[in-house]
């Protein structure tokens, strides 16, 4: 079976460290927005600058510049034949319905939803400030981040359950355990 998964989750949730195990387990693709956004200001591209305010305020890039941005990495990596982990994509419904559109004839196959504590998400992320020294992991901006989350992208919660694909994981524990678990449900 070819995976085409989402995962999703809070900031802070572990999404880029479970989608990378997860991807080198089943030997497929991942694409993460929120690299692609900090390559992109690295590298000083136009599109970096377009993104950085919203990054470093802990707001949402506007979907058509995401949008841009996914296809342009998505077409030059080749991502959509071999199975693919998306991680931080969709972040919005609108994000949500036009993946739908870009992957005619296919279709996400499972979306894992990492499950934390509110508190704990803080303390993680203040955590990864200081050793990783993002700009947008802040107490304050944290905070934007997670009412961010509640209110844009939440709301996909019922958008991939009605649709039934929604497996929600509980991403409390050891990193290893975490990803058995999301294994687990994609398997079964
Ligand atoms: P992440 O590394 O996934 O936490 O993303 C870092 C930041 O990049 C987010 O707080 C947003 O500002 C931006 N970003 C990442 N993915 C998206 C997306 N799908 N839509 C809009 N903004 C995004």
């Amino acid at each position: 079976m070819t995976h085409r998964i989402i995962i999703m989750g809070a900031p802070g949730a572990g999404k880029g460290t479970q989608a990378e195990r997860i991807a080198t387990h089943l030997g497929i693709h991942t694409l993460s927005t929120g690299d692609l956004f900090r390559k992109h200001i690295s590298a000083g591209t136009e599109l970096g600058e377009l993104a950085r305010t919203y990054i470093d305020n802990g707001d949402l890039v506007p979907d058509a510049v995401t949008l841009r941005m996914v296809r342009e990495a998505a077409d030059a990596r080749g991502v959509v034949d071999g199975g693919f982990i998306l991680d931080g994509f969709p972040r919005t419904v609108a994000q949500a319905e036009a993946l739908e559109e870009m992957l005619k004839p296919l279709e996400i196959t499972s979306v894992i939803e990492l499950w934390v504590d509110p508190d704990e998400v803080v303390t993680r992320l203040l955590a990864r400030a200081a050793i990783e020294g993002r700009s947008d992991d802040t107490a304050e901006v944290i905070r934007h981040r997670i009412d961010v989350y509640r209110e844009k992208t939440r709301p996909l919660h019922e958008y991939y359950k009605e649709r039934g694909l929604l497996r929600e994981v509980n991403a409390v524990g050891d990193i290893a355990e975490i990803t058995d678990r999301v294994l687990a449900e994609l398997e079964g």
